[in-house]
């Protein structure tokens, strides 16, 4: 079994996992910004001081195991907020020390997609990787997750959450401006950025922001939402093409919107591929994505001693050595 601690913004979050890939407790506490506003990384990490241990006792107790049965400690080393990762790392340092157990720090953008992999039991995919953090889709080749397109600039959920703001909602936006999208009644031209395969969202938003001045809010989230998702798209099912993958995984907070499954799933019927969802509740950040990622990597022989247990605020995915994928 491995402990997992997930710190990287928004929640705070602890997991057991078994070296099969079971979850045995999946516990969550997450900092909710004030209305209007984004995440303050001094106070989430102040959250995330507090919940801490209560997260960890309870998602051991759930387990029914103690800290001596852990075979390691893993944890989100980025990226992420600098002071986020640093109270989930000094909780991992401390219980490796404390219990003499090895440390494995954690990718977590590595983290989302090789748990999207293990609940939908895909063996070789593409995945859209779409969250607060990320706008990618990559694959495995030669041992590592490596990008065939990404964002340039703003993720695809900080567009929402940032729409979502400026009409005084508090984040994460993205469930709201989804819902505020159904009831739009005319489609609204919208920036629509795509370069070589990589994406670029901030004049939509831009846009977007300027249109609400004149617009109804659902029309305006309904344009922003269908220009976003189909450059998504199209840069999906040029790497869906590009790559032959035969599988396409969604992981990432932006998963559970309904509308990019649905445009997903016409891309995969156009390149012969299965389309893959997790189940919603395993889509965004949780302790499972760094419990499963440090047991794999540890039994690849990854781990390290609590005074290398460092964070890394911009650690890119494909720095990655995955041994187990694309060789
Ligand atoms: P994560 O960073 O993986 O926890 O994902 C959080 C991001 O997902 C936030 O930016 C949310 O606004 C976004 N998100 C969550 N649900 C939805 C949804 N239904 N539609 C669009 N974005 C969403
Ligand atoms: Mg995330």
């Amino acid at each position: 079994m491995v402990l997992g601690i997930e710190s990287t913004a928004h929640t705070f979050a602890a997991s057991v996992v078994s070296g099969e890939g079971a979850i045995l407790s999946d516990v969550r506490d997450a900092y909710r910004a004030p209305e209007g506003a984004g995440i303050h990384p001094r106070e989430a990490s102040r959250h995330h001081a507090e919940v801490a241990p209560s997260v960890v006792r309870k998602a051991l107790l759930d387990a029914g195991a103690g800290m001596e049965e852990m075979s390691a400690v893993a944890y989100s080393a980025g990226p992420g907020l600098g002071p986020c990762l640093r109270v989930g790392a000094v909780v991992a340092r401390a219980l490796s020390s404390y219990y003499s157990r090895p440390l494995v720090p954690v990718n977590h953008a590595v983290g989302h997609i090789e748990l999207a992999a293990l609940l939908t039991a895909a063996s070789d995919p593409a995945c859209v990787l779409v969250s607060g953090g990320h706008t990618a889709i990559v694959a495995a080749a030669g041992s590592r997750w490596r990008f065939f397109g990404e964002t340039l600039d703003i993720t695809i959920g900080q567009l929402f959450d940032q729409f979502g703001r400026h009409l005084g909602l508090a984040s994460p936006c993205g469930p709201a401006v989804e819902a505020m999208a159904s009831g739009a009644t005319k489609y609204l031209p919208v920036p629509y950025t795509v370069k070589g395969n990589d994406m670029s969202f901030s004049g939509a938003l831009t846009h977007a922001k300027r249109l609400l001045d004149r617009e109804r809010k659902e029309d305006v989230a309904y344009s922003l939402q269908e220009t976003a998702m189909a450059m998504l798209c199209e840069t999906t099912e040029r790497a869906l093409a590009f790559t032959e993958k035969k599988e396409l995984m969604v992981a990432g907070g932006v998963a559970a919107n309904r509308r990019l499954a649905a445009m997903l799933g016409d891309v995969c019927g156009r390149q012969g591929a299965r389309l893959m969802v997790p189940d919603g509740k395993f889509a965004g950040d949780c302790g499972p994505q760094i419990a499963w990622l440090g047991a794999r990597l540890f039994s690849s022989g990854v781990s390290c001693s609590p005074e290398e247990g460092y964070v890394r605020q911009s650690w890119r995915l494909d720095e990655v050595e995955v041994p187990w994928r694309g060789c």
